[in-house]
């Protein structure tokens, strides 16, 4: 791996305390470096608002586009809205919680007091991939007819 996963770094070293806006664009490549053969296209933005209080971070994560996936029913490219809104807490191992900051319901990221960057490309992947349903098929009667045809006849 090479320049993907600094492209989706975040250095948090030289990071300032207050809010930081940051977006990501996520493509086809970004699925194929993962070694992901479920999406077979994408054409997603992230946007990443981050806010630096003290030893927490908190992550407001919005992704939003498009990803291609195969068809459960006819194989064909079938194309799925993507819109992931998340609030993440990244904390760091053996800090002091501010009770305040402790907010329930957030998704949490522990980190290593020693990471001085932070790799979002894990988080993107992870959040795509569970925003999408398990069975992924087009709507009645949008599969490929040909397709079905020849599907006919298999089971025929
Ligand atoms: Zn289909």
């Amino acid at each position: 791996m090479d320049t993907g996963e600094q492209l989706y770094s975040i250095d948090l070293k030289g990071l300032q305390a207050g809010v930081h806006r940051m977006e990501f664009p996520i493509e086809t490549s970004f699925f194929k470096e993962f070694g992901e053969n479920q999406i077979i296209g994408a054409d997603l933005k992230a946007d990443v608002t981050l806010e630096k209080t003290g030893l927490w971070l908190r992550l407001g994560l919005k992704i939003a586009g498009e990803v291609v996936v195969e068809c459960d029913r006819c194989l064909g490219d079938l194309k799925m809205p993507v819109a992931v809104d998340e609030v993440i807490s990244v904390t760091f191992s053996g800090a002091a919680r501010d009770p305040e900051e402790d907010q329930m319901g957030d998704d949490v990221i522990e980190l290593d007091r020693s990471e001085t960057t932070l790799d979002m490309s894990q988080i993107f992947y992870d959040y795509v991939c569970l925003s999408l349903p398990i069975q992924k098929v087009h709507p009645d009667g949008a599969c490929d007819p040909i397709m079905m045809e020849k599907m006919k006849d298999i089971l025929r």
